[in-house]
């Protein structure tokens, strides 16, 4: 192995108690439970940290209340700006330390960064637009002594809920436009993987801003999150993860009608053409599916290659599913870590169990690896299988896990009817030389993010979000802002 867990990493794990971060304090669960944080690449645990409930919740939604209600709102559009600059300064200098507790944590790879971009650039571009959000004055009809403007004004405490699959990116989504719009949060980051946002918290503490604007509860979605998008105190839940949550989730919020953005599951749609560029389309649709370890909301799960390169570009994926490194995530030529707990291992290969009993025609991998010092942890070989059938578990159900499914197809229609045959709507892909047929597709798909000739590109100032069931709203650029914000309008009679 070329890496080993660095100093800062090391101390911060083998530091006290990780806990709560409620009112500008740090403090135990007040029943004093604990998770254990298991690392997926060797099933060691790491550390362990507070397993807040009901009871913790409720005393950081009433710092977050205060907070909002008191020095928080006194902040000018200024002074946010230069808490998320002087915060993005903070994620920078420890970089390599947060990147590295996710690398632990859930095992993305270290040299493999899932995104082009940085957190702290995520928090520089919302510090750009702390100072851009205004209404508008509007000339009325009723009469001419009649003043009409809008102001834009934060919802207020806001829930945010994140999933584990790409932990520290998912907290810098969520709190970038809290502190942009002045909204105060409280932050649920996901049992797999919590430790990056308790160091993140550690960072935001150094800050200068007034207690309880951001707090931090960690613990299990059942109790700390069902808490959290039941409580009356709550003006806004922010979710990302499953849409069988997302469900629940919009059924509890209906008590006091919260606000909601969500960020759900997918079931992606990649269409080759015959015409495409094999070179590119093969490693692209591969790393589509395969990177993060198919732990990707977005992942091109659903691979249509048009007939008459459908035989060539299978044989391509399985070469190059063959091809790449899966190894313990701190080892630096690692494509492919492990999957995130024995839990989801089970759930990917009960998945190539049935693809198999549906009789799909398995082409490489699917198979647990138990050699090269990886049989304590949870390593699959990526899995294609071929000639799948659109009514097969494989090709219907979120497997979130290195499993790609691939179909032959004759004509564009067929291609997007069948890509469109899904209750999911979140990403597309498609690869083709033919450019107005690349946009035919592109609007065709019923997807809220499509990629052509590439997959995977995100960036802070393009939106992403699911249509149909994979959410509502969208994550990151100014559109996200939107989420935060009300409309009101006043009337001045002069
Ligand atoms: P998940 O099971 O839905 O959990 C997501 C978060 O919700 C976790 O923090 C979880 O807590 C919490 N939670 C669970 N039950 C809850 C409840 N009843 N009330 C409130 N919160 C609850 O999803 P996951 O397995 O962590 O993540 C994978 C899913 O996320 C996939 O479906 C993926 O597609 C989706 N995802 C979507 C996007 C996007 O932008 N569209 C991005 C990334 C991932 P615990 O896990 O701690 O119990
Ligand atoms: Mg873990």
């Amino acid at each position: 192995m070329t890496s080993v867990v660095n100093s800062p990493v090391a101390s911060f794990l083998e530091s006290g108690s990780k806990q709560l971060w409620i009112d500008g304090a740090w403090r135990p669960a007040a029943d004093g439970a604990v998770i254990e944080s298991i690392n997926p690449s060797t099933g060691e645990v790491l550390c362990s940290f507070a397993a807040g409930g009901a009871a913790d919740v409720d005393a950081a939604v009433a710092a977050a209340r205060r907070a909002f209600e008191g020095p928080w709102s006194r902040f000018t559009p200024v002074q946010r700006q230069n808490v998320l600059l002087a915060f993005a300064d903070l994620v920078d200098e420890h970089a390599d330390e947060l990147t590295h507790l996710d690398v632990l944590d859930m095992g993305a790879p270290i040299g493999r960064p899932v995104s082009s971009f940085t957190p702290a650039e995520v928090l520089r571009y919302y510090a750009g637009w702390a100072t851009k959000i205004h209404g508008e004055t509007i000339s009325n009809s009723v009469s001419p002594d009649i003043f009409t403007y809008t102001r834009r004004e934060p919802v207020g405490v806001v829930g945010s809920i994140i999933p584990w699959n790409g932990p520290l990116g998912s907290a810098i989504f969520k709190i970038a436009p809290v502190l942009a719009t002045g909204c105060t949060m409280v932050l649920k980051p996901a049992e797999d993987a919590s430790l990056s946002s308790v160091r993140l918290m550690e960072l935001f503490a150094e800050l200068n801003v007034p207690a309880g604007v951001v707090n931090l509860v960690t613990g299990v979605g059942s109790a700390a999150g069902a808490a959290l998008v039941e409580h009356p105190g709550v003006d806004k839940v922010a979710f990302t993860g499953s849409t069988a949550v997302g469900q629940q989730i919009v059924r509890a919020a209906a008590g006091n009608l919260k606000r909601l953005s969500l960020e759900l599951g997918g079931k992606s749609p990649d269409i080759v053409f015959a015409d495409a560029d094999l070179e590119r389309a093969v490693p692209g649709a591969g790393m589509g599916v395969f990177a993060n370890t198919g732990q990707v909301c977005c992942a091109g799960t659903r691979i249509f290659v048009e007939r008459p390169i459908y035989e060539e570009f299978v044989e391509g994926l399985a070469h190059f599913a063959d091809s790449l490194k899966v190894g313990n995530s701190l080892d630096a030529q690692t494509q492919i870590g492990p999957i995130v707990s024995q839990r989801q291992l089970n759930r990917v290969s009960g998945y190539v169990t049935s693809g198999l009993e549906e009789g799909a025609r398995a082409v490489t991998g699917g198979r647990r690896i138990e050699t090269d010092g990886l049989a304590s942890g949870y390593f699959l070989r990526p899995a294609v299988f071929a000639d799948v059938k659109d009514e097969m578990r494989i090709a219907r159900e979120e497997i979130f896990g290195p499993v790609a499914s691939v179909m032959p197809f004759d004509t564009v229609e067929e291609a997007l009817a069948r890509s469109n045959a899904t209750t999911y709507g979140l990403g597309g892909g498609v690869w083709t030389n033919d450019l107005g047929r690349a946009h035919r597709v592109a609007h065709g798909l019923r997807t809220g993010v499509v990629w052509v000739n590439g997959y995977g590109y995100f960036d802070p100032a393009v939106p992403f979000g699911g249509h149909k069931q994979s959410g509502w709203g969208s994550e990151l650029s100014v559109h996200s802002l939107e989420e935060y914000l009300n409309t009101k309008a006043v009337w001045v009679t002069t």
